[in-house]
């Protein structure tokens, strides 16, 4: 099935929208009645709402999953070109992320994962491309060089920020996490401005850039300290954890797994091209119309929107302000990502960062497709921001930024312009998550909001929309406790 999401482009084609993908529902909906009260209903088939569709309809609840797309997956979702998944969004997973390592081992895909990397090709090298021109590395000098940067990035206690972030998975933000918060990296960066060489300058910013798809000015520096603790405080443990082990099938393969279990539970009914706009909810339950008019009903509901488009969506009685508020501000991540087929074979091996001046900031061989090309991922944000499909030369000029390279096909989706995401993985600007994580958190009347954007440990992963679907179902079913069948 094709995908009204996405873009390929080869010189035979051109350039279209839509992709295949194994993630489109088919038939899209399910509905055999518009007059059923299901006991909730879940708006977003993303993996939070999969996970929180599932599980509820598993303890025997009514469930109805309601998803503006044509596809599960949300922004964790893998387009199949002749037989080769490339991943549109979210993509690493790792064994130590104990939520989506659990999902795995339900679904018995613990032999599914494959190393991204290969380093047994002709450039094996790590490419560092500045103004200044490019230098070549070995990649153990490349580990060495990302880590004594990053080490200089994050140590404001002398304990690498063991001392700031010692529980990464807590909700609570201490006042050092707190001022933390409201520091921006740039702010980091020139308190240890005499202390960086240039090229570990280059590396921080670089890699810092690549964690946040935002600017230096817009990254809160305690997001970068947490997303580094969660990575164990090293630099191999970045790589581990963000970078390193993906589905050989792709992501897919995995979230279709959520939904076929739940429906094989008979407890699931699904609309899919269904964009929720207005949702009434008070006293008596939940009330939520779709744009097309179509009218559902329920006891509770489960509010799995991402924070960037949930003031699209009409609450009545409105959101509350807190929530409102951080929704207005937004995540500031406007990621880039682009995939290119290559012929050229030997690039397979290479790593490389091409900036500040590039379109495109981090790349390197990510797999070998069935022609026998190089599969290169590469990654820009709001640095250096351009939309791939309406520059079709600037995006392939930009992947010239890394290395020479014959490019046979381009794959990508635009979140920024995508209208149910406006951006892609959740990073904070300064002050958002001290002042708003616990309105994003909060529950109101009947609906539980729940989504990645706001998770405690793995925020803005897969792992953290899994857990938040977790909690949400998990909260739901409490309200229904004492209920015979639960
Ligand atoms: P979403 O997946 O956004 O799901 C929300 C759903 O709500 C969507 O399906 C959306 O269509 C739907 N929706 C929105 N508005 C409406 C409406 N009005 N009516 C009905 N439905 C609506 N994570 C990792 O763990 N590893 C990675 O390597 C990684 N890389 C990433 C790369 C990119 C480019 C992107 C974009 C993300 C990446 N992530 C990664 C992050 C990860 O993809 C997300 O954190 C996670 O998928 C979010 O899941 P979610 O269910 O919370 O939200």
């Amino acid at each position: 099935m094709t995908s009204k999401d996405g873009y390929s482009w080869t010189k035979a084609q051109g350039l279209r929208a839509g992709v295949p993908s194994i993630g489109v529902i088919e038939p899209p909906s399910n509905v055999k009645s518009a007059d059923t009260v299901y006991d909730v209903i879940v708006v977003g088939a993303g993996y939070c709402g999969l996970t929180a569709a599932r599980d509820a309809s598993l303890a025997g609840l009514k469930v109805l999953l309601l998803e503006a797309r044509d596809r599960i997956g949300g922004r964790s979702w893998s387009s199949n070109i002749e037989g080769y998944p490339y991943e549109m969004g979210g993509t690493w997973v790792f064994w130590g992320q104990a939520n989506v390592w659990r999902e795995i081992a339900r679904y018995g895909m613990q032999d599914e994962l494959e190393i991204s990397y290969d380093f047994s090709r002709g450039i094996n090298k790590y490419l560092l491309s500045s103004p200044q021109g490019t230098q070549t590395f070995t990649h153990e000098e490349e580990d060495a060089l990302m880590q004594s940067s990053l080490a200089k990035l994050v140590n404001v206690d002398g304990c690498l920020g063991k001392t700031v972030v010692p529980f990464p998975h807590s909700g609570v933000l201490t006042p050092e996490a707190r001022k933390y918060d409201h520091m921006s990296v740039a702010d980091r960066l020139a308190e240890i401005k005499n202390d960086l060489t240039p090229n570990e300058r280059l590396c921080a910013e670089s890699f810092v850039l690549l964690c946040s798809g935002g600017t230096l000015e817009t990254t809160s520096f305690y997001e970068f300290l947490h997303w580094w603790a969660l990575s164990g405080y090293s630099y191999e443990g970045c790589i581990d954890y963000l970078v390193k082990y993906k589905f050989r099938g792709g992501q897919s393969s995995f979230a279709i797994n959520f939904f076929k279990e739940a429906l094989a539970s008979g407890n699931l009914t699904y609309a899919f091209n269904s964009p929720v706009a207005t949702i009434q909810h008070g006293g008596n339950g939940v009330q939520i119309t779709t744009r097309a008019g179509q009218t559902y009903k329920s006891t509770k509901m489960i509010c799995a929107i991402p924070l960037n488009v949930l003031n699209d969506v009409a609450f009545d009685p409105p959101l509350a302000p807190g929530r409102k508020a951080a929704a207005t501000t937004g995540h500031v991540n406007q990621c880039v990502k682009v995939h290119a087929e290559i012929s050229d074979r030997d690039l397979r091996s290479f790593t490389g960062i091409s900036y500040p001046h590039n379109g495109l900031i981090y790349g390197f061989g990510d797999g070998e497709t069935p022609a026998g090309n190089t599969h290169v991922v590469a990654f820009g944000g709001q640095h250096n921001h351009f939309h791939p499909e309406e520059n079709l030369e600037h995006t392939k000029a930009a992947f010239q930024g890394f290395a020479p390279m014959n490019i046979e096909r381009l794959v990508f989706h635009n979140w920024s312009k995508d209208e149910f995401a406006k951006g892609a993985w959740f990073f904070p600007a300064p002050g958002l998550l001290s002042t708003h994580l616990k309105d994003m958190r909060a529950r109101e009347s009947n609906i539980v909001f729940a989504c990645s954007d706001w998770a405690l440990g793995w925020r803005s992963f897969i792992d953290g929309a899994i857990e938040e679907g977790t909690r949400a179902a998990i909260t739901v079913r409490a309200d229904f406790a004492g209920r015979a069948k639960l």
